[in-house]
């Protein structure tokens, strides 16, 4: 059992929603499932919150568009006097913002449906793929990119879909790394995940398993002896969580993170940059601070994707640029997120930096540094380049390709400056200068 501090607040929001709630029971994860807070009316019960009536409509109308769970724990982590700017309200409670759809706004942005071969699955790069195999979470993240298929009971995938899932993995040899996404995979039943991640494994060219999970942030509870002794035998697990404001690193979150390293298991963090919420350098500076003490490392900060119902969450990205600028060099590297945008319509992450190179030229690279200092960097004499027809056994460098490897095609720009493709360019479908051409 994960420990923390049984506040006099704590407790009476344990007794409102159960009058036999002992603290016991307040440091059990079922419990808190059991007792999450669904409805408008209790939230007001327990938070001593009180909406206008004409504002309570419109919240009411937000529920059934997008449904509401919030745990008891996260709950308590609300500062109740100034509610309306806290980070944990924001993240945790209905606004009625969530309906305004503007234009832009998809409700799959990363098209994430269309780069699926199996209904659990997307495969959308080359050695690695996303698998949704729980569609329940702890806390309904207001901020949520999958918000269409939030609380939407149909499409929980079942055993056989999994099955279909571990399938296409067993059939695809280049996937080499698997991402348990869903929902919140640690939403599972111990014994129903230790199934998932027992198939994953005996996969032979599958090297790494990582799971994505919000449960330290909003069910620390969750993560119990049993559960991280079941982890540990499927080595090597990643597990990357998603820490929005420092609010959320309390002594229950901060155990739940220990038990994790403590069995081994790398820890990330991935954010996502919020209007309201932490769009601020110096929170970002704390939050990425804060997370180092706790063995997490920062992995990536997310511009807020174009998903329905989000446009009050997002910011500019020159907000995420400009808290890259105040995290470089002014903090440990290691506690430096990168900044990334999901590329609408299905590209990927796409990484965003502040520009570090000024000026290039054949033998000299003019930088500037964090401070302003501006530099050169003299590029060497006498490089010899080698010219790399991907020959490796008759290559000076030495590299030991295994009989049978794969040996993923090269693509993109990767492929405009490789030495043996003889592409020169890359050119949109449907290029009407090209039709023109005579001779094409
Ligand atoms: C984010 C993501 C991954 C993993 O990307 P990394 O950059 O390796 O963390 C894989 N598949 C999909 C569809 C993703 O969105």
């Amino acid at each position: 059992m994960v420990e923390g501090i049984f506040t006099k607040r704590r407790q009476r929001i344990a007794l409102k929603l159960d009058i036999n709630a002992t603290e016991k029971d307040w440091f059990n994860w079922k419990w808190q499932v059991k007792n999450s807070i669904k409805s408008i009316e209790s939230f007001e019960n327990l938070t001593e919150i009180e909406f206008p009536e004409e504002e309570r409509k419109k919240l009411i109308e937000t529920q059934e568009r997008f449904p509401l769970s919030i745990t008891p724990y996260y709950l308590s982590l609300i500062h109740k006097e100034n509610y309306k700017n806290d980070p944990v309200f924001k993240q945790a409670f209905l606004d009625e913002r969530e309906l305004i759809i503007t234009s832009s706004e998809m409700s799959d942005p990363l098209s994430e449906d269309h780069d699926s071969p199996v209904p659990c699955i997307t495969h959308r790069y080359p050695d690695r793929v996303l698998f949704l195999v729980s569609n329940i979470c702890a806390m309904y993240c207001r901020h949520c990119t999958r918000k269409r298929k939030v609380g939407d009971v149909d499409s929980i995938p079942d055993r056989e879909q999994i099955k279909k899932g571990i399938e296409y993995i067993r059939n695809t040899p280049e996937i080499r790394d698997v991402l348990l996404s869903g929902g919140d995979p640690l939403m599972l039943p111990n014994d129903y995940l230790d199934w998932i991640l027992s198939e994953i494994e005996a996969i032979p060219h599958v090297q790494v398993i990582r799971i994505g999970t919000r449960i330290p942030v909003v069910l620390p509870y969750r993560v119990t002896d049993d559960l991280v002794n079941m982890l540990k035998k499927h080595h090597p697990i990643w597990i990357n969580t998603h820490f929005n404001h420092p609010q959320e690193i309390t002594a229950s979150s901060r155990q739940a993170l220990e038990k994790l390293a403590n069995a081994g298991i790398p820890l990330g963090n991935q954010s996502v940059l919020l209007a309201g919420v932490n769009d601020c350098p110096r929170i970002m500076r704390k939050l990425v601070q804060l997370l180092v003490m706790n063995r997490v490392r920062p992995y990536y900060l997310y511009q807020c994707d174009l998903s329905e119902g989000l446009s009050h969450f997002r910011t500019p990205i020159g907000k995420g640029i400009e808290i890259m600028e105040n995290l470089i060099g002014h903090t440990s590297g290691f506690a430096v997120p990168t900044y990334v945008i999901d590329a609408p319509g299905g590209g990927g992450k796409i990484p965003i930096m502040p520009n570090y190179i000024i000026s290039w030229s054949v033998n000299k690279v003019i930088l500037r540094n964090y401070e302003g200092v501006i530099t050169t960097y003299q590029e060497p004499r006498n490089y010899e380049q080698n010219f790399c027809d991907r020959d490796c056994p008759n290559c000076n460098l030495e590299l030991e390709i295994i009989d049978g490897e794969e040996d993923i095609k090269v693509i993109g720009i990767e492929k405009l400056l490789s030495d043996h493709d003889k592409t020169i360019s890359l050119v949109p479908k449907n290029n009407e200068r090209l039709k023109r051409r005579f001779d094409k």
